[in-house]
């Protein structure tokens, strides 16, 4: 299963990089293997796919023991600041970073390991209540205050857009979203590239690629639904 879902998702990004006249070595399809057997994740592995997202630390490091180590593994759950000595060295991009005490806590641990940290900044675009990230207006501001941070390097924002039936309806806060990274880019901040977007996830990524996704995120559709045992 994992194998024709990953060729079908694979086929519909290349198309829509087509549609939207982009080269499709510009778009890294990110597996989000969040609560599925490492048996899955190998299947995907021989399939090529080298980049893997998770939400949650032991999770996360969990499967990075047990997998070959030239994965790239995404953090992209909300981090909590106690937890980030622990996934510094072994990750490779955390997508989530929405608060300057993270950013810190960040910079600590990577000086410390003598590394230098590559992140996103989380934004909430949709505004919703429920979600994680800064706000449109707040970005930029903390842009710079976590570029001044040694050991961290802003690489691009990210977003989770809501819920919805109609991918369609997404495309407003992709848009906007690469609309605020060519704004902050255009302010030539010292040690902030804002080059890569990562939006974009099973039911809205085709949308996503036509906005400028660099990375997509998708899980549902390369590895089924997800059950959560309570
Ligand atoms: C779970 C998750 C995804 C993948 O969601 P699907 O709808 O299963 O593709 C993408 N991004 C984040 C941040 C997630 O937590």
């Amino acid at each position: 299963m994992v194998s024709e879902n990953f060729r079908t998702v694979q086929e519909a990004i290349s198309a829509s990089c087509h549609k939207a006249g982009r080269n499709s070595a510009d778009v890294t399809l990110i597996a989000v293997s969040k609560t599925k057997p490492v048996s899955m994740l190998r299947e995907a592995y021989a399939l090529g796919c080298r980049d893997f997202g998770e939400n949650k630390v032991q999770e996360l490091l969990d499967k990075y023991e047990e997998l070959p180590k030239d994965i790239r593994w995404h953090m992209i759950g909300h981090l909590q600041r106690n937890k980030v000595k622990y996934i510094i060295g072994k990750v490779d991009l955390i997508h989530s970073v929405d608060s300057l005490r993270l950013a810190q806590e960040i910079s600590k641990e990577a000086l410390k390991k003598k590394l230098t940290v590559a992140v996103l900044i989380e934004v909430n675009v949709a505004k919703e209540e429920s979600k994680f990230g800064v706000c449109v207006e707040e970005t930029e501001n903390l842009v710079r205050q976590i570029a001044s941070l040694p050991g961290i390097l802003i690489k691009g924002l990210m977003t989770i857009a809501p819920y919805v039936d109609n991918p369609e309806e997404n495309r407003q806060y992709f848009a906007k979203l690469r609309e605020l990274s060519v704004d902050i880019n255009s302010k030539n901040i010292d040690n902030v590239n804002m080059s890569v977007l990562s939006m974009g996830m099973t039911g809205d990524y085709t949308v996503a690629i036509e906005e400028g996704a660099a990375l997509v995120r998708v899980g549902t559709g390369i590895f089924g639904e997800r059950k959560y045992v309570s």
